[in-house]
């Protein structure tokens, strides 16, 4: 019985439901059966798969259509978990850990040979987080496995804050959606690799600055660098990523806007003097409230009648380092 409904379930467009103690446990019963299911952390909304499991990790690169060169992360509930997925844990990411966990920080350390290749793109090495988001936790945990979980949305295009738009785009690809609202930091994890000597480097930068991570060590924490193959540090750290369908362009108060209908993401206060009949949203000024507001704002209006967005470039400072990476990648075409 048990079987069919969860047969019958997979088989269908699936709407979120509201995350509760009941729901959580379905969902922790289709993944230890080897299917899908998409639920909230504090970052992005993930779509997971036990880790351990080989053939059901390869439904998240078939529901995404992404590459299997790009890894994924692995989410646990309990940092004592983390040997079930690392080989070494060196002193530096047990400060880290200590520190931001659980949180938005990924480590990429050496791999644990009971985790298939196949989830950390054939790499060695593979990261692991520990998310904050009750519902998150509480999934790992009833699930028994760490999960494998990328954001869920197709490969390239944007991520997904909030469970409507996982049903929007992966609606039919997976055996449930978790509703457990908005995802508040709104950017994905700062992602950092960690040498078995614990040498951290920073492979993506997100929502812990780089400089609450170099402050918690004590020291500078550089750009992981380019191997001599010439292959990226971060496989999957696309240029053109995060993106909106809509042509998008970083724009300054004073630059004329395109013409035709479109939509202008301001930043802190609305344009004086906007033409008429063109779509304004006004993120915070702040990198923090920016990020949060960000991908659900361009979620909004990347549709017709809109023929373009225009974005009001924040500054070049270090604190609003994630939120510019984002925005360059956006705006690669
Ligand atoms: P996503 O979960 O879609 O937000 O993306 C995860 C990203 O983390 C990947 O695209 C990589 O850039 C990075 N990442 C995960 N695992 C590794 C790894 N073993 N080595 C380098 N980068 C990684
Ligand atoms: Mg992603």
């Amino acid at each position: 019985m048990m079987q069919e409904t969860l047969k019958h379930a997979a088989a269908m467009a699936q709407h979120a439901v509201v995350a509760t103690p009941e729901t959580i446990a379905l969902a922790a019963r289709h993944l230890r059966a080897g299917d899908l299911v998409a639920f909230p952390t504090e970052t992005v909304y993930g779509l997971a798969a036990n880790a351990f499991d080989a053939s059901a990790v390869e439904k998240i690169f078939a529901a995404k259509r992404r590459p299997r060169s790009c890894p994924l992360i692995v989410h646990i509930a309990d940092a004592h978990d983390a040997h079930r997925v690392v080989r070494v844990w060196p002193d530096s990411a047990e400060l880290l850990a200590r520190e931001f966990w659980p949180g938005p920080l990924t480590m990429v350390l050496p791999r644990n040979e009971a985790i298939p290749t196949l989830v950390s793109g054939g790499l060695d090495t593979v990261g692991v987080r520990l998310p904050e988001h009750p519902v998150a936790r509480e999934l790992i945990r009833e699930a028994g496995v760490p999960l494998a979980a990328p954001s869920a949305n197709e490969f390239m295009q944007l991520s997904p804050t909030a469970a409507s738009h996982v049903a929007r785009s992966l609606g039919n690809r997976v055996a449930m959606i978790l509703d457990g609202g908005n995802s508040h930091a709104g950017i994905e994890s700062t992602v950092v690799a960690i040498s078995e000597q614990g040498e951290v480097t920073l492979l993506r930068p997100g929502a812990i600055s780089r400089a609450r991570i170099e402050h918690v060590l004590g020291a500078k924490v550089p750009d992981a660098h380019w191997d001599k193959q010439g292959s990226a540090p971060s496989p999957g750290m696309h240029d053109r990523h995060y993106a909106p369908r809509t042509p998008l362009r970083l724009v300054s108060r004073q630059s004329p806007l395109p013409d035709g209908p479109g939509a202008l993401i301001s930043l802190g206060t609305p344009r004086p003097g906007l033409p008429e009949g063109l779509t304004e949203i006004v993120l915070g000024a702040s990198p923090e409230v920016y990020a949060q507001g960000l991908y659900a704002a361009l979620h909004s209006v990347d549709h017709p009648p809109h023929k373009w967005i225009a974005l009001e470039a924040p500054p070049q400072q270090a604190a609003w380092e994630a939120v510019n990476d984002r925005l360059r990648r956006a705006e690669s075409r």
